[in-house]
């Protein structure tokens, strides 16, 4: 066995951790992973837990999916890397495109621009939105629209759209012509409306409203996830995100679904946006497309957008975007054998059968539990609990208490995340009702 204490200061020696205080390492070390089976992680200390994470909201079939990793190191013997800037390309992407197509076929999606993860494939669908009015001949539909909470990675684009200022503020100034609406959040919300239905409309005259403010002639894309995820898991009445596919109809605004986290069984079913009956114009997906075996990504565009830039004929549809890792040949080899493995295992049907298990167990620790001031889920596994302090003012819980959480749910257990005054559970799609209640116990414990 290796010598934590040792790896925990080389580690705070020589690394700095996303999303956390430099500093923290040291007074606050971080566990050390160094194994993981099905859909569990070994510590280095030998102590095996369920991953109620998921790893990040993206291994979704587990941690031994055979199929993936043959495939990866079939690929690496067969073409470890080649570009696919115009002038070449490989066949483990085409393979992979035409699949994705047909996958996509019922969401209206019938194209593929390959990117390195989430973060990239935001920046893509906000770049090809502008140059999509650009092409049609509408140069000033230049800003975004977005939600409050909303999470959309941290390239400069990403970040302008994010709607939380915990990932904002030390970056400021962002990018200029974005604006955010209130988000369809029961539990907080400037209307102080509870009910979710009369909440949907609320937020869906509000962004009618910025959209008039603004002028739609100005506006290129409303970005959303179909539901809200790093946000704190918000699901928002079945009513919102069609209300919103309308009203950006309506107006000439693309509507760009960050299924970054949703895309491919999460929710439940193959697509949030597909969970809501809506068609996108754009679709980002990373995360589960390779199962996190390899950092992937791909936006999906609808035919109608596809018609308008195969169809110029001035040369303003030239794609000047792309990273030297789009359809990287090992990550298509491994989103296929994924993709495939998804499939077949229907890991939608799983998700929401064992999500409606997660979501009920949780809502019977807040009868036994005062701190669970909101219990958020009912649509696959994806669930939250937000903590606080005190029920009746809401105020949310402090850091300390909810680290404690997490420590005495991790030595019962199972990993979970914390996220503000959240608990977010992410869970691999392919756990059994054995795994839910394991969850549930090692939570119940802490
Ligand atoms: N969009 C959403 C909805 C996400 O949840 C995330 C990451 O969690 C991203 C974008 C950014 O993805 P990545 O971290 O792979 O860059």
């Amino acid at each position: 066995m290796k010598d934590s204490n040792f790896l925990k200061e080389k580690n705070a020696r020589s690394l700095w951790h996303p999303m956390a205080h430099p500093a923290d390492s040291l007074a606050n070390p971080p566990t050390i992973v160094t194994g993981a089976e099905g859909v569990s992680i070994i510590d280095v200390d030998g102590h095996k837990v369920v991953d109620g994470v998921g790893g990040l909201w993206n291994v979704n079939l587990g941690f031994s999916c055979q199929p993936i990793k043959d495939a990866i190191a079939a690929q690496l013997e067969q073409l470890p890397y080649y570009s696919t800037f115009r002038g070449t390309t490989n066949d483990a992407v085409i393979e992979l495109s035409e699949e994705l197509r047909e996958f996509f076929e019922p969401d209206g999606l019938t194209r593929a621009f390959y990117t390195s993860g989430g973060s990239d494939s935001v920046e893509t669908a906000l770049r090809l939105a502008r140059q999509y009015h650009k092409v049609k001949g509408e140069p000033a539909r230049t800003k975004y629209l977005s939600l409050k909470k909303g999470y959309h990675g941290t390239h400069f684009g990403g970040a302008s759209v994010n709607g939380n200022a915990n990932f904002r503020t030390a970056y400021e100034p962002l990018m200029a012509g974005c604006f955010h609406i209130p988000a369809p959040y029961p539990y907080r919300n400037p209307f102080n409306e509870t009910d979710p239905e009369k909440l949907a409309q609320l937020c869906l005259q509000a962004l009618e409203d910025e959209i008039a403010f603004q002028g739609a002639g100005t506006i290129a894309a409303f970005i959303m996830e179909p539901i809200l995820g790093a946000g704190g898991v918000i699901p928002p009445h079945k009513s919102f995100m069609p209300g919103v596919r309308d009203i950006c109809t309506r107006n000439g605004i693309l509507l760009i679904a960050d299924e970054v986290i949703t895309a491919f069984g999460r929710t439940g079913s193959w697509s949030g946006s597909r969970h809501w009956g809506v068609k996108p114009d754009f679709m980002c997906t990373a995360k589960a497309i390779t199962n996190g075996y390899f950092p992937f990504g791909a936006v999906m565009i609808a035919d109608d957008v596809v018609q308008v830039f195969e169809g110029d004929k001035t040369g303003k549809a030239a794609i000047g975007h792309g990273y030297t890792y789009s359809g990287h040949p090992v990550g298509a080899a491994a989103a296929l054998a994924c993709l495939a493995e998804t499939k077949r295992l229907k890991v939608n049907e799983n998700a929401a059968a064992r999500g409606a298990e997660l979501f009920s167990g949780l809502q019977a620790l807040q009868d036994k539990y005062e701190m669970i001031g909101d219990v958020r889920g009912g649509h696959g596994l994806m669930c939250a609990l937000e903590l606080v302090s005190d029920r009746a003012s809401k105020a949310p819980i402090g850091k300390g208490p909810i680290g404690t959480l997490q420590e005495v749910t991790y030595q019962n257990g199972a990993m979970v995340r914390v996220s503000g005054p959240n608990v977010i559970l992410s869970p691999p799609l392919v756990l059994t009702s054995a795994d839910v209640q394991t969850i549930l116990t090692a939570l119940d414990a802490g």
